[in-house]
């Protein structure tokens, strides 16, 4: 679970990290109200979505050389401008993909005075199985090019989960940053904190880039981009609560209500299946005969027809589906249930592309019976490599 910046600064500032003041807004007036609250004389107007890139970023809806997503205002009148031209507008960032995003809140922070700009972020490294570090003196800009092009400006290191942070990972981000006296004292602490509060929020990823020097000689975190592990949210009530669902995929928060994994992706071909392992399987396939995957869906073990039907109405539901491949190995999850549940949500919704239904295992001819009999427009499948065949040909006949 992705969570926006200013809220991702509220829970820095709980473990004690230094960030800007600052205070988020949802209307001009509210822009006005926050820049009003801090000292001045100058506020930066931040949009907030779930995407990075946004200093960088374009306004579709403005002309080519209007400001990015992130603005440095220099009077309240100059924040509210800004704050018209940026809230309802749709911010496209490196991150966002083309068609961008809708921003519909802001944070207006107080100015810094910066002197340097460092990258500092945090991930579960799944090699060493630990906390990693990543720290970087090349900070602000675009952290994917310093690692291509001079992979030597980044260091890593890694935290010993039976020990927790040390003082000597502290020393390690001061040093890597080039820190001396009371600055590499800062990182010392921050390191700390910030090891705490990813340790004690369960997240993914924490990064902020930049981490700054400011010219009155203290560290502070500029951005701070935070991800949870979606598995441990259920030991956090609080951060549930931090979920904006206006920022997420419309067809992946209904797969999350019927418990359905489901990831959208960017081809043409609809994917029902089950098992991890057998979707992947699936995806390659596909691309193997030259289309792509519209979507990730592993419908689980022991789904129900209910469960199968909201899979394959999630399916549909994307515009981009051209034709929809079930691939089901029926070892808990038996054929006939998967047969039911397809048959009950094209009653429902209706199907206006090919359909292409593989079954295989536990009563595998009672599944095509129902198929069979129900009169759909379905082609059957004997095994994997015919029905990719055969659904990546039915959807080219379609476009053509
Ligand atoms: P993004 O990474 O999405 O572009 P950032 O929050 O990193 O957004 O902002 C982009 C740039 O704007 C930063 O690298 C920094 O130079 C500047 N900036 C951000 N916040 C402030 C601030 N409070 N005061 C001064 N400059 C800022
Ligand atoms: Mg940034």
């Amino acid at each position: 679970m992705n969570i926006h910046e200013y809220q991702g600064k509220a829970i820095l500032t709980s473990f004690g990290a230094p960030v800007s003041e600052g205070q988020p807004a949802l209307s001009v007036e509210e822009a006005m109200t926050a820049a009003k609250a801090l000292p001045g004389p100058v506020y930066v107007v931040k949009s907030q979505i779930h995407a990075g890139g946004r200093g960088k970023g374009k306004f579709k809806e403005l002309p080519a050389d209007a400001k990015g997503g992130v603005r440095l205002a220099k009077s309240i009148e100059e924040v509210a401008v800004y704050a018209r031209e940026m809230l309802g507008n749709t911010l496209v960032t490196a991150q966002t993909g083309p068609a961008g995003k809708q921003v519909n809140r802001l944070y207006i922070e107080d100015g810094c005075d910066i002197e340097r700009e460092f990258y500092l972020s945090m991930l579960v490294d799944r090699e060493t199985s630990r906390v990693a570090f990543v720290v970087s003196t090349a900070g602000g800009m675009d952290i994917e090019k310093v690692a291509h092009d001079t992979p030597d400006k980044i260091m890593t290191f890694s935290v010993d989960p039976a020990t927790g942070v040390m003082a000597h990972h502290g020393r390690a981000v001061a040093r890597a940053l080039g820190l001396q006296g009371n600055l590499a004292k800062q990182a010392e602490k921050l390191a700390a904190q910030l090891y705490r509060a990813f340790i004690g929020t369960d997240m993914a990823m924490l990064e902020i880039n930049p981490l700054v020097v400011t010219k009155q000689g203290e560290l502070r975190c500029l951005d701070a981009k935070i991800s949870f592990d979606s598995n441990a949210l259920y030991r956090h009530a609080e951060l549930i609560e931090l979920r904006d669902l206006t920022e997420e995929d419309g067809k992946e928060i209904e797969a999350s209500k019927s418990d359905l994994n489901y990831i959208a992706l960017e081809g043409t071909i609809g994917c029902m299946v089950n098992g991890a392992g057998l979707a992947m399987a699936t995806m390659d396939i596909i691309k193997l005969y030259g289309a792509s995957p519209a979507n990730f869906l592993d419908v689980g073990g022991g789904a129900t027809k209910e469960k199968v039907a909201a899979a394959f109405k999630i399916i549909t539901s994307d515009p981009n589906v051209q034709g929809i491949l079930v691939n089901i190995f029926g070892g808990i999850m038996r054929c006939d249930v998967v047969a039911e549940g397809v048959v009950a949500a094209v009653r429902e919704v209706g199907l206006a592309v090919p359909l292409v239904v593989r079954l295989e295992g536990t009563n595998v001819e009672l599944g095509k019976k129902v198929i069979r009999e129900s009169g759909l427009n379905v082609v059957s499948a004997d095994d994997l490599d015919d029905a990719a065949q055969k659904i990546v040909r039915a959807t080219r006949k379609e476009a053509a």
